[in-house]
């Protein structure tokens, strides 16, 4: 059935207030003058409808985080009986609620190691914000009060404040109008092997970014780097599958120089990978500290966390005078903590998990055949997150010229087809729901393809 909520104005009456008084996230003022945005009115499972009643495979999976799949009665009910019960109590200070206590021990339960304690925010920019933050603190109730720089690596994606922007660093994120925080801030070279330097092996290329690090601290000094932040495989900055073994290495150097690592695993959590968290299960690193949001409500209200470690804890409350000066009003809100309980609950009782294990692995194998397409030089990802990336030149892994646009004409041709992906440089990225079935594994792929082929023949 289409959408159409009761009451609904007229779908070009909507286009029309969103295009005359919207300003949507990272708007490109040219297309969005032309072409205006896409309502959506309603969601199931991993499908869309617009407000005309056209129907789409999600293949973004909102952003990164509709985990459990859109349109579930149960977390609507959940969500109605926390806001009629208690819609807000705040949780500065000495202040809790019973969802935020509940939800609190139950990351405790899922995260890995000792990462029993944690500071909720409203999504990921806020949890990577303040977990710099806590870096900072920390080294200075360890006596150290230079050790507060941050090493993170080009082409990652930690949010959209002005810390976390400044910490991540996508090209094209960067202009010139605004002023990034730089000192303290340094960023090492991308674990992309297909972008690697010819004649290195994975190995050796894996080997020298960690030496990268390593000389880095050597100029920097240890004593001005307090945290190393990282997000197991990068997602927004196209989808980076590190080397065998990186992470883990990068790990070991953090440990042998008091770095804490920050996994930022605002989208690698809550199943995307087949785990609750990636960093120890897939890649080998006890993280002191995890970055958490997206699939942890599965997007159907905000939500972010930070996780970080007993011991983190243990030296702060060394010192009984001092304040951790940091926190959200909506820190811990009960309905979004609520939502994030019955979400988990789902997932659990569902094996929402194996299903993506399963599923991830039928995406990458399925998907990997793009890569006979004259266009696409590489499909590359793990689990439920994937991307193609299109070349001009399949040997020199040449990029096209930036104005050919082909990952928006991609992604136009395949939403024409009901299907969506989403463009990124040159990049075409996916990220379905872990309920996504055989069925809709296989529309993906074909529908893309025909896409792909689309766009080469108009280019040619
Ligand atoms: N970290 C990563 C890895 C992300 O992908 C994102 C968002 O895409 C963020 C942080 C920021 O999260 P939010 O948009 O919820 O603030």
């Amino acid at each position: 059935m289409p959408p159409a909520a009761l009451n609904s104005p007229a779908p070009q009456d909507l286009w029309q207030m969103d295009h005359r008084h919207s300003l949507h996230p990272w708007t490109n003022f040219g297309s969005f003058q032309r072409e205006g945005a896409l309502v959506i009115t309603k969601g199931e499972g991993c499908w869309l409808w617009d407000a005309e009643g056209r129907r789409y495979l999600d293949a973004v999976g909102g952003l990164w985080c509709t985990n459990i799949g859109l349109g579930r009665r149960e977390m609507a009910q959940a969500i109605a009986e926390q806001a009629e019960r208690l819609a807000f109590s705040n949780t500065f200070v000495d202040m809790a609620n019973d969802p935020s206590a509940r939800l609190a021990a139950k990351l405790a339960a899922l995260a890995p190691g000792d990462l029993n304690r944690v500071m909720f925010t409203t999504g990921g920019s806020t949890a990577v914000d303040t977990a710099v933050r806590m870096v900072a603190y920390v080294q200075s109730c360890l006596g150290q009060p230079s050790k507060t720089g941050i090493v993170a690596r080009d082409h990652s994606y930690h949010g959209s404040t002005y810390l976390s922007q400044s910490v991540g660093k996508r090209p094209g994120d960067r202009v010139p109008e605004f002023r990034y925080k730089e000192d303290g801030i340094w960023h090492l070279t991308p674990p992309n092997p297909y972008r690697r330097p010819s004649g290195m092996t994975e190995t050796e290329f894996r080997d020298w970014l960690v030496d990268e690090f390593e000389t880095l601290i050597a100029t920097v000094g240890a004593d001005r780097i307090g945290g190393f932040i990282a997000e197991p495989i990068q997602a927004s900055g196209g989808v980076i599958v590190p080397p065998d073994g990186y992470l883990h290495a990068m790990w070991q150097v953090c440990q042998r120089h008091g770095i804490l690592f920050i996994a930022d695993e605002v989208v690698t959590a809550f199943g995307r990978l087949g785990h609750w968290f990636a960093s120890r299960d897939l890649f080998d690193v006890q993280p002191d500290i995890i970055c958490t949001a997206k699939g942890l409500t599965s997007g159907y209200i905000p939500l972010g966390a930070m996780i970080f470690s007993d011991r983190l804890w243990s030296i702060m409350e060394q010192d009984p005078d001092r304040w951790f000066t940091a926190g959200f009003t909506y820190s811990g809100h009960p309905v979004a903590c609520a939502a994030a309980l019955k979400n988990i609950e789902i997932m659990e009782r569902e094996d929402l998990l194996t299903n993506a294990t399963r599923m991830g692995a039928l995406f990458q194998s399925r998907l990997k055949r793009l890569e006979d397409l004259p266009l696409v030089g590489q499909v590359r990802g793990r689990g439920l997150m994937l991307c193609t990336e299109n070349v001009a030149d399949k040997a020199t892994r040449e990029p096209l010229p930036d104005g050919v646009n082909e990952s928006k004409r991609i992604s136009n041709a395949a939403e024409a087809m009901g299907l969506m992906v989403r463009p990124m440089a040159h990049l075409n990225v996916m990220s379905p729901p872990l309920t996504i079935t055989e069925d809709e594994v296989d529309f993906i792929a074909t529908t893309l393809e025909k896409a792909i082929r689309q766009v080469t023949d108009e280019l040619v």
